[in-house]
């Protein structure tokens, strides 16, 4: 057998083909074999049939060093995953005594006679090798065909994961090249994807397209760094193209390898012993949520005001009736108020305003349904900012969070760069 590089998970059965089961043993597989050295390059799920596992297996092979296949290896008719293996490598199915022994003790220690099929699990494809199943009766299985090794477990997801960490994992760590694959994500907010990808492009080529993911989600950008080789290699590797991309995005970082704002803010806070105080509209509350999600955040956060209406604006916060009817409830300037009229209301060294149209109703020529403007207020001031978020009502409220709780986050860095 050859050194194993790369990798193909396969999800098999019916069920990952509909909309009420996902594949997620593939992700524990992906993580184990990263570790490893491992990449995955490629991923497949098949209903339970042979020719349609035999098919998704040939083109997967095709692609990778190793396979590692999950499901499909239980008792009953619908269970074909062995078939479909002996079909793919063109050898038959025997018997192992070992395992048959194993299951036939198995159903004795419950209790029960073996029912007949049962002996099917003892099935392997001949010339492959068993990985014993410590807490069911389906062992997996692992094999070679034409360069391509394939391990298959029971779909089950912890006995998946007792053969993967405890026969599969031993024996791939033999057959690696002695790499790792390690990754790092910059966690930016108050982004634009098209700024950070403008900012960042110059460096693809430098440390290669496929190292750099971008992902983004309601108004956040993370950016996954990764790096393959020896273990001190990659970390040095990461570390540069780390240094790099904090280059590149500047102050837009928000953190590395955590993506918890609320909570970034709230230590940040309690380091020098400030607060915070809320007054949401549109968010209804939910950076008041994610702040106290935040053990501890009791030292930073003392309280917000959810001022849905006009009358709350002015009578919990103290916001101007008349710039109000000037201004409407979603603008700048009534966004400015509340972040100080929460400030004033509760006696915090910052206050957060945020006031939009989250939709679907509601919008206008004028103000667009997404448009939501947020301020900040603090000891240097109040700053303010506004976008107009795509996207339904959910993923407009999430994005005015992380909107909002970023802002903090900028005045606080910019406060302790002053000295302050
Ligand atoms: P099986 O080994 O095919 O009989 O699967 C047994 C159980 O494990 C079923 O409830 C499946 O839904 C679950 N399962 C099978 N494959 C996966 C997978 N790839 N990810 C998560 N659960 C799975
Ligand atoms: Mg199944």
């Amino acid at each position: 057998m050859g050194t194993i590089r790369t990798a193909a998970c396969l999800g098999i059965g019916t069920e990952l083909l509909g909309t009420d089961r996902l594949d997620t043993n593939s992700l524990e597989v992906t993580a184990r074999l990263e570790s490893l050295g491992i990449e995955v390059v490629a991923k497949g799920v098949a209903g339970d049939t042979v020719d349609g596992i035999r098919a998704v297996l040939s083109c997967l092979a095709g692609r990778a060093d190793l396979v590692v296949a999950t499901g499909g290896l239980g008792p009953t008719e619908d269970d074909v995953t062995r078939e479909a293996l002996s079909a793919w490598a063109g050898r038959p199915l025997v018997e192992d005594p070992g395992l048959a022994a194993a299951i036939r003790e198995r159903y004795r220690a419950h209790g029960l006679e073996m029912p007949p099929f049962a002996v099917k699990m003892a099935r392997l494809v001949d010339g492959a090798t068993p990985l014993p199943n410590p807490s069911g009766a389906a062992a997996g299985m692992m094999m070679e065909r034409d360069g391509t090794v394939v391990a298959v477990l029971p779909g089950v997801p912890h006995e998946m994961r007792e053969i993967l960490d405890g026969e599969l994992v031993p024996r791939l760590s033999a057959m690696t090249a002695g790499e790792r694959v390690l990754r790092r994500t910059l966690f930016l907010a108050g982004v634009y994807e098209s700024d950070v990808e403008r900012r960042i492009a110059p460096l693809y080529e430098r440390f290669g397209r496929r190292n750099v993911t971008v992902l983004c989600s309601a108004g956040t950008v993370r950016i996954v760094l990764r790096a393959r080789g020896p273990e001190d290699e990659a970390r040095r590797r990461l570390d540069e193209m780390e240094a790099a991309f904090t280059e590149a995005v500047g102050e837009d970082l928000a953190a590395v390898d955590r993506d918890d704002l609320a909570g970034i803010v709230v230590e940040q806070l309690v380091r020098r012993d400030q607060t915070v105080a809320t007054a949401e509209s549109c968010t209804g509350g939910l950076i008041g949520g994610e702040l106290t999600a935040v053990p501890g955040s009791s030292a930073a956060f003392l309280g917000g005001v959810v001022a849905y209406s006009n009358g709350s604006k002015v009578r919990d916060l103290g916001v101007d009736p008349g710039l109000l009817e000037r201004e409407g409830a979603v603008s700048e300037a009534v966004a400015r108020a509340m972040a100080e009229g929460a400030r004033n209301r509760f006696g915090t060294d910052w206050g957060i305003g945020v006031t939009g149209i989250a939709g679907p109703g509601g919008g206008t020529p004028e103000k667009p349904v997404g448009l939501v403007h947020w301020a900040v207020s603090g000891p240097g001031g109040t700053r303010a900012s506004h976008r107009i978020f795509p996207g339904d009502r959910a993923s407009v409220r999430r994005a005015t969070v992380a909107m909002a709780l970023d802002l903090l986050r900028r005045m606080l860095g910019e406060e302790v760069a002053h000295g302050g």
